[in-house]
């Protein structure tokens, strides 16, 4: 199979449980993930009309991205992958969304740094809700003291919350735990699902689905 023929078979997939969880049709868009893979296999996923990308790194973003950018209009950028203080100017310079923001210190320089450069990137908050020691995201119970904080000390406005469930589980719960605590907390987006298990997330109400290997194949 092309590129052309996953991506195309993707986005059927993804209309498919749109109407099954009888959501309204372009209730979800797609984050195409294209971590690893050089611009030139970026390139025909473009050509297919998809403008919303994901990479996972800053630096390596900044290999393809700039370049991709000045070809096509319209480019939406999502960093996915954990984000350290002294990236952020470089992350805030390049994406259109972060949805990896999950502590105090990487909001405060993220608010500084949108001021300094006068542009401002979309936010999401990362929620570990597996607990897991090694991933990245605030932990369920501090979600709404660390929204507090976003919104009031350092006036960020939050647009979705995100998570990346843990790989031996169901993820199930993980998405249906992200979505209560968006309602619980005004958040109107919700960035989950990935290649293996994005149905199940829209069936919960996601509202982007992150899918990289079901359309550029394996890393
Ligand atoms: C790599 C990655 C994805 C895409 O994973 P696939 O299984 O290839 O679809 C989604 N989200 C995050 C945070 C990732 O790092």
């Amino acid at each position: 199979m092309t590129v052309e023929q996953r991506l195309n078979e993707v986005r059927e997939r993804i209309s498919r449980a749109v109407r099954q969880s009888g959501r309204e049709p372009d209730s979800v868009s797609l984050v195409a993930v294209s971590k690893t893979f050089e611009a030139d296999a970026i390139r025909p996923v473009i050509a297919c009309g998809q403008r919303i990308f994901g990479e996972n790194r800053v630096q390596e973003a900044q290999g393809k991205w700039p370049e991709l950018k000045a070809e096509t209009s319209g480019i939406e950028l999502h960093l996915i992958g954990p984000l350290q203080s002294n990236k952020a100017a470089d992350a805030v310079a390049l994406f259109d969304v972060i949805e990896t923001v999950d502590r105090e210190k990487i909001a405060r320089t993220l608010a500084d740094e949108m001021r300094r450069q006068g542009r401002s990137v979309r936010l999401y908050v990362q929620v570990n809700t597996g607990l897991e020691p090694q991933k990245a995201g605030v932990a369920p119970d501090d979600v709404g003291s660390f929204l507090k904080l976003c919104r009031e000390e350092l006036s960020l406005s939050i647009e979705g919350l995100m998570c990346i469930p843990p790989a031996d589980e169901y993820p199930g719960p993980h998405f249906a735990l992200l979505a209560k605590l968006a309602r619980e907390n005004g958040v109107p987006r919700l960035s989950m699902g990935m290649s293996g298990d994005f149905e199940s997330a829209i069936a919960m109400g996601a509202t982007s689905v992150r899918v990289g290997s079901a359309i550029f194949g394996t890393r």
